[in-house]
């Protein structure tokens, strides 16, 4: 193991001069941080998404160029240095000419290849920003590309890493510079074997970070957000809610996995492989300490804490075949499976069997049934596709064997109509969906009897 400490910034993190000069303080405070990961400037990725689905009116298209020059014009005339501001300036204008030409191309046939290359250009432009700034605070810092590492297959918009490569191109590429630089690169990013750009799905720089972090074998990963730890549920929704000291890899890694926006649901995996302790503070308050996530941890609570996932996308098959037969449940993956349709939870009944939708890429919105997918189901059973959904998930420790507790979160939320409840399938959760309208009084009430004691 080397003694790299990888710290990882996010988008708010990164939003603007001065968000970027406290990211420099944090590095530097480190000597040990040796890669930084960065996101897009704050709504950037958003913008680029817009674009990248193909927006037909000119003075839209116009008006997101706009908005996306001034985001990084307003940090290049903050920086001090003028010849190097200039070389950063003429880098990311030819990054935003790329942008202008592939929304041009999106507005007229969008794909998830061309979304990959356009989405891309938030991260390449914002650290060629981060790096001007930390070479003006005197670190030795350098602007690498990840691309040139971060291997994946070419599923556009959600690409699976390929470790071994990883592996082997940080070892010729990036270990050696980080001897003596401060190396700044991309989260979000990568490339498949051809070269093309791709992405790993929405919040991915967390998950990047944790890949590198774990390909040069770093000793910490320090994931710098806008909030001072994993709290007890997001502080967003419940302002009572609570910073976690320190929590373990199978909680935390449950808790992305429900919709916990603060880390990526993968994010966990390759600090776990390897056994890197993660930090998640923010950036605007790092005094402030935050949670550790490690294999240990002190104390295993009942209930740890709820997540909240919305735009979920469930799906009721029935038919009267299921009853007593054998072989349904088999046709019905076989058809899921045939069209890349990725399920997450299941449920079934004598005669009917509910499931939600796998998350969607990089390009968002809801998952969706396809269309030919639904057809070959219909020859099978009836098909009903509901929307506007949330999951929400209450986690913990050894909820599998205790007892009692079923009945105060279903008291709670008596007024509640809950569907697809799935409990006892694993020791650390237990969820269910309800309407998109009533998720955040849902997780309200549940904070204020389980968390608020
Ligand atoms: P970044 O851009 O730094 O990756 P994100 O917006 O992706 O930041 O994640 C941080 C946000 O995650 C917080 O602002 C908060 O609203 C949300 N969040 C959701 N669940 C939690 C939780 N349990 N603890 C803390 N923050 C949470
Ligand atoms: N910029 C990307 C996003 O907004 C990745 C990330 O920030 O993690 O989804
Ligand atoms: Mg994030």
């Amino acid at each position: 193991m080397s003694s790299f400490n990888v710290a990882k910034f996010g988008g708010t993190s990164v939003a603007n001069f001065e968000a970027m000069s406290r990211c420099a303080a944090i590095i530097e405070s480190n000597p040990n941080t040796k890669l930084v990961v960065s996101s897009a400037c704050s709504g950037v990725t958003n913008l680029l998404v817009e674009l990248a689905n193909g927006v037909q009116d000119q003075t839209r298209r116009s008006e997101v160029l706009t908005k996306l020059a001034e985001i990084h014009q307003a940090v290049l005339n903050q920086l001090d240095n003028a010849a190097q501001a200039a070389q950063a300036a003429s880098e990311v204008s030819a990054i935003l000419d790329t942008v202008a030409s592939l929304a041009e191309a999106a507005s007229i046939q969008s794909s998830h290849k061309l979304t990959d290359h356009l989405v891309a250009c938030g991260e390449l432009m914002s650290t060629h920003l981060l790096t001007q700034l930390m070479v003006e605070h005197g670190i030795q810092a350098v602007r690498f590309d990840i691309r040139d590492v971060l291997r994946t297959d070419s599923n556009f918009g959600k690409a699976e890493p390929l470790l071994d490569d990883i592996s082997k191109l940080a070892q010729q590429n990036l270990i050696p510079l980080c001897q003596d630089h401060v190396v700044i690169t991309q989260g979000f990013i990568g490339s498949d074997e051809q070269g093309n750009t791709t992405t790993l799905g929405r919040g991915g720089s967390d998950y990047s970070a944790a890949l590198i972090a774990e390909a040069v074998e770093a000793s910490g990963l320090e994931i710098w957000t806008d909030v001072p730890g994993i709290y007890t549920t997001d502080p967003r929704i419940a302002a009572k809610a609570s910073p976690i000291p320190e929590i373990s890899f199978s909680e935390a890694s449950e808790m992305a996995n429900f919709g916990a926006k603060i880390l990526h649901p993968s994010t966990l995996l390759p600090a776990l492989r390897h056994d890197i302790p993660v930090f998640v503070g923010s950036s605007k308050q790092p005094e402030k300490g935050g949670t550790w996530i490690r294999h240990q941890v002190e104390s295993s609570p009942l209930f740890r804490a709820l997540a909240l996932r919305c735009n979920q996308t469930m799906v009721t098959l029935r038919s009267a075949q299921m009853f007593h037969a054998y072989g349904f449940l088999a046709k019905v993956f076989e058809i899921l499976a045939k069209h890349k349709v990725s399920v997450d939870l299941i449920t079934t009944s004598e005669i009917s069997v509910s499931l939600t939708l796998d998350q969607t890429d990089t390009s968002g919105g809801a998952p969706q049934l396809p269309e030919a997918a639904r057809l070959e189901l219909e020859e099978l059973c009836t098909v009903e596709v509901e929307h506007n959904l949330c999951l929400v998930a209450l986690i913990g420790n050894n909820m599998s064997e205790s007892k009692g507790y079923a009945k105060q979160v279903f008291g709670t939320l008596e007024d509640f109509n809950l569907r697809m409840i799935c409990y006892g399938a694993s020791p650390h959760n237990l969820c269910f969906l309800v309407h998109e309208s009533v998720s955040k009084q849902a997780i309200q009430k549940l904070h204020t009897e389980l968390f608020e004691g």
